[in-house]
């Protein structure tokens, strides 16, 4: 119920009727039983920074930032944590005593699922397929389980190129390398981590793959292949990886734990991941369903 005393939480995008975060969010508070609701807010890029300044009038504690808002809502800010200025996103945003505080909290929904392998990290390669707004958490992600090298393909040569300067002087050192799709057959038989950050597979194209038939030859079996992509589960790609012996991951794990460390910050309590995690679960399987469109945060 919402009485004179509930607390605003929410998260800013555009468009943002498909976001997935309130769903988990409300779940989690309803169960925590705190006096606080979760609410989209759809703001146009133009009037981001009104909104801002709307959001400390109004009280709220703390909010998500979502596309396109990731990278303009930084100036906005009072202070920007190191991680989301060396990703160069920030998708978690808290009220303080000094003003509005961001973070990235998708380094560690991505590193997550991660934690669980007792894998000898200084020894593994990763390859991260894709160099967009994802990538950068992903290579920050790679960067903080201490990856050997993280080998970034991409399908655009500047764009490669201006995302490895980027991290050339950042608060993460990462040994980063930059490839052309037309390397995968030399790096996959070494990579212990292979990683989809392009939405090649996402509904409502749930047949493609970012792989080849003859690309997947050169994976190894014992490869973690991720996939941030949650709709649908699994992906192509997961289901032609697990096939070659590969372990699958995919993006709801990511997209879960993102929300809880975010959830935490704001609460500064312990959040009920699981309810987040069956919440989101319910959803998509009505969006499965097709009464439902869930195929955004
Ligand atoms: P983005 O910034 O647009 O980046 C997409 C990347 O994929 C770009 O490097 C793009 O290459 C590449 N790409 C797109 N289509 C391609 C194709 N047909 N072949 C090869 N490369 C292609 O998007 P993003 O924000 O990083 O999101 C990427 C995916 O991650 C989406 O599916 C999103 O839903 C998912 N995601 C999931 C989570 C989670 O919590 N699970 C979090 C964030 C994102 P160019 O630069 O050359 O165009």
């Amino acid at each position: 119920m919402i009485t004179g005393k509930t607390q605003l939480l929410g998260v800013v995008g555009h468009p943002i009727e498909h976001s997935l975060s309130p769903v988990m969010h409300n779940a989690a508070l309803e169960a925590l039983g705190v006096d606080y609701v979760y609410v989209p807010f759809a703001v146009a890029p133009e009037d981001l920074a009104a909104a801002v300044e709307g959001f400390q009038a109004i009280g709220i504690r703390g909010f998500n930032v979502t596309i396109p808002h990731k990278q303009t809502i930084m100036p906005l800010l009072a202070s920007i944590s190191d991680l989301a200025q060396a990703v160069g996103a920030v998708n978690t945003v808290c009220w303080t005593e000094q003003g509005w505080s961001g973070t990235n909290t998708d380094v560690e929904g991505f590193v997550a699922p991660l934690r669980s392998f007792s894998q000898d990290w200084n020894q593994s390669k990763a390859v991260v397929l894709g160099n967009g707004g994802a990538a950068r958490a992903v290579v920050a992600g790679c960067a903080q389980l201490g990856c050997s090298q993280v080998q970034v393909v991409g399908r655009n040569a500047e764009k490669l190129q201006d995302f490895a300067h980027s991290w050339e002087n950042s608060p993460i050192p990462v040994n980063l390398s930059i490839h052309s799709w037309d390397e995968l057959p030399r790096l996959l038989p070494e990579a212990a981590l292979l990683v989809n950050t392009t939405p090649v597979g996402m509904a409502p194209h749930p047949h493609a793959s970012p792989l080849t038939i003859a690309d997947l030859q050169h994976l190894s079996p014992h490869t973690i292949a991720y996939d941030l992509i949650y709709t649908p589960r699994p992906t192509q790609f997961l289901q032609q990886a697990s096939a070659q012996g590969a372990i699958p991951i995919d993006g709801l794990e990511m997209l879960v734990q993102q929300g809880a460390v975010g959830l935490k910050l704001w609460l500064q309590r312990a959040v009920p991941v699981e309810i987040m995690r069956q919440s989101l679960l319910a959803y998509l399987g009505e969006a499965a369903k097709g009464n439902l469109k869930g195929d955004d945060r």
